[in-house]
């Protein structure tokens, strides 16, 4: 059987791009995916954007609407009503995070939620049956605050102890680094299944900015190849030619699914699930 699939979208910025989001769900939605993820601003309690993406993947597609939520500088009060209204609209399925620090507070006010698996716990005894799956973040190569001792184990731990059924992992370039993940997690106690995070890296913009957002440590031939590149047609091939080896590596060795970035477009991840032969 093959390996299952998944994307991950985020609200359309400005009016004028959501009809190549709403485009790129209808196309991706046809590739039979488990679920499409829609990713949720930190520190927020403005749902709507969210929302209607996921009603979106809801009424149009057979895939999960999973809604991504983030708790860092929220309190418990306010959580539970923006729970309350992902349930109403029929959003049932949860990634829950803790977020970063909202822009211009340099430390969480008191009543708000701390850590990812406060959240779990709280989506867990604030929905009770309503809430169906509950996912949560794993980092392949640590959180960039969890240090040498590799504290970001210790809180997947903490997040499956709270209710999750499943990690999808940030982004990471070489296959090892996953496998090796996987290990340490199973080390740890971690027995939920751990799904890899890719993301085709079309340019060096986009691969600088991913650098900064996740601390991850550079790909050094990636970065080479897109520098040698004449242009964007090229520098996508060898984005998308990357990513396909590592998902058919990953798909091969074993791994529970194949979540991929989408960036609000079909045509790149498509063809990677195509070369990895997954659709
Ligand atoms: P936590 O699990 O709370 O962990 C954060 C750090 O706190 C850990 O590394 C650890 O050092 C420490 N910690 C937490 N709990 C414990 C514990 N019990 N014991 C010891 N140490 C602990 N951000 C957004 O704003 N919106 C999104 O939509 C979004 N989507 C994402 C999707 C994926 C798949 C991933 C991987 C990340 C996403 N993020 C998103 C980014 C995420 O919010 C940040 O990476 C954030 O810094 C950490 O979130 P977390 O849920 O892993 O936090």
């Amino acid at each position: 059987m093959s390996t299952p699939i998944s994307f991950e979208v985020y609200p359309p910025r400005n009016p004028e791009s959501a009809p190549a989001l709403y485009e790129a769900i209808d196309v991706l939605g046809e590739l039979g995916p488990k679920f499409i993820s829609v990713t949720f601003g930190a520190g927020g309690t403005d749902t709507s954007g969210s929302i209607e993406v996921l009603k979106y993947i809801n009424e149009n597609t057979s895939a999960v609407a999973l809604a991504h939520l983030t708790c860092a500088g929220t309190s418990k009060t306010e959580l539970d009503s923006v729970i309350g209204e992902f349930l109403q609209a029929g959003i049932t399925d949860f990634l829950a995070l803790r977020g970063d620090l909202p822009i211009g507070l340099s430390e969480l006010p008191t009543d708000s939620l701390k850590t990812a698996n406060e959240l779990v716990s709280l989506i867990r005894s604030s929905a009770k049956d309503r809430a169906k799956q509950i996912a949560v973040a794993a980092f392949p190569n640590g959180h960039p605050e969890s240090g040498a001792n590799r504290a970001d184990l210790v809180a997947l731990r903490a997040k499956q102890d709270a209710g999750a059924d499943f990690a999808i992992t940030q982004l990471f370039f070489y296959a090892s680094d996953y496998f090796n993940f996987v290990t340490l997690a199973r080390e740890a106690g971690v027995t939920i299944p751990i799904i890899p995070g890719i993301m085709p890296i079309i340019s060096h913009k986009r691969l600088a900015r991913v650098l900064e957002l996740t601390g991850e440590r550079e790909p050094v031939e990636l970065a080479a190849s897109l520098a040698a590149a004449q242009d964007a047609s090229e520098r996508t091939e060898i984005g998308i030619s990357w990513a396909a080896n590592l998902v058919a590596e990953l798909s091969q060795g074993g791994a529970p699914g194949i979540h991929l970035y989408a960036f609000n477009e079909h045509k790149n991840v498509s063809e990677v699930l195509r070369r990895a032969q997954l659709v």
